[in-house]
């Protein structure tokens, strides 16, 4: 099976310059290494969804010619799929139910990592499920941050795979997908370099490959805070893919080909993709980003 790259966003806001550089990193690279580029929508914690915007940001990544080559998959309908995966944990023994509230857990010593509830009161509230974490290190190697290494009971302990009130864990949702989607290379920003340990043990305890990762490095505004619809980055202005994508490969490092034609400029732009200006790159100022505000694309036609 030849290269399958993704884009993952979460339906919490429009698309973002620090989104759309992922998007666009990922495009790219899957592009030059005449693979497959595939979407997934991230919509499993309906509280913190914005209504409309999985269907906004969509519409940005046509607009920009960022296609996929496969439908786009929905996490909200792959409950079945992620419930298979705890049932598997279960099965052996990886996974544990757990009643402990917040107060449990800070009494007995943040994190939880006691591979069993420790909770005092069980009731007849539905449990959540978290994964019993062995100790020893996890170690990758990331194509730009290097080499990493995390204990992950030490790091975070046993961590949430579905949460009291049903809803599934990104850790474990990403690890079924990914899989799903035979993806072999996750291009992504470094806000979840931190993630990856825990994604690499799920996919070594549920027997699923593990693909190789490339973590960007996170576009911060002026202040250093890192660009992201809860700190209401701007949308991108989508109807203006010029500026958009001279601004994203400006700060991916790479040239920007000089070519009035979208099509053309993500070619030239594919061809030449180098990772190099990027390693050990964990963040970078977003520059003229703030300039991306939407600004209502009033000619549908273009
Ligand atoms: N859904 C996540 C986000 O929008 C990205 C997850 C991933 O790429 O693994 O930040």
């Amino acid at each position: 099976m030849g290269y399958r790259g993704r884009f993952a966003p979460s339906p919490t806001g429009e698309l973002h310059f620090g989104s759309l550089v992922a998007a666009l990193a990922g495009w790219l690279r899957t592009r030059q290494s005449g693979g497959a580029w595939l979407l997934r929508v991230e919509d499993i914690d309906p509280p913190r969804e914005v209504e409309g915007s999985a269907q906004a940001i969509l519409a940005a990544l046509d607009r920009l010619a960022l296609q996929a080559d496969a439908p786009v998959l929905y996490q909200s309908r792959r409950a079945d799929a992620y419930a298979s995966a705890l049932q598997q944990l279960r099965a052996e023994g990886h996974a544990f139910a757990c009643w402990c509230s917040r107060t449990d857990i800070e009494e007995a010593g943040t994190p939880h990592r006691d591979g069993r509830c420790i909770s005092r009161q069980r009731d007849d509230r539905e449990p959540a499920w978290r994964l019993r974490v062995p100790d020893g290190d996890i170690v990758f190697d990331d194509g730009l941050q290097g080499s990493q290494c995390q204990n992950v009971r030490e790091a975070v302990g046993d961590f949430v795979l579905k949460r009291a009130d049903g809803l599934w864990s990104y850790q474990l949702a990403c690890v079924v997908d990914d899989a799903f989607q035979g993806i072999t290379e996750v291009v992504r920003g470094c806000d979840l370099l931190d993630s990856t340990p825990r994604q690499i043990l799920l996919q070594r305890l549920l027997g699923l490959p593990t693909p190789t990762y490339l973590h960007l490095p996170l576009a911060v505004d002026g202040e250093g805070r890192k660009l992201s619809k809860s700190t209401d980055a701007p949308a991108i202005d989508a109807c203006d893919p010029q500026a958009v994508f001279a601004r994203a490969l400006h700060f991916l490092g790479q040239p920007v080909p000089h070519t009035p034609d979208i099509a053309t400029l993500l070619h030239v732009a594919a061809r030449d993709f180098d990772v190099a200006p990027l390693r050990g790159v964990s963040a970078r100022a977003a520059f003229d980003a703030a300039e991306l505000s939407a600004s209502g694309c009033s000619d549908t036609s273009r």
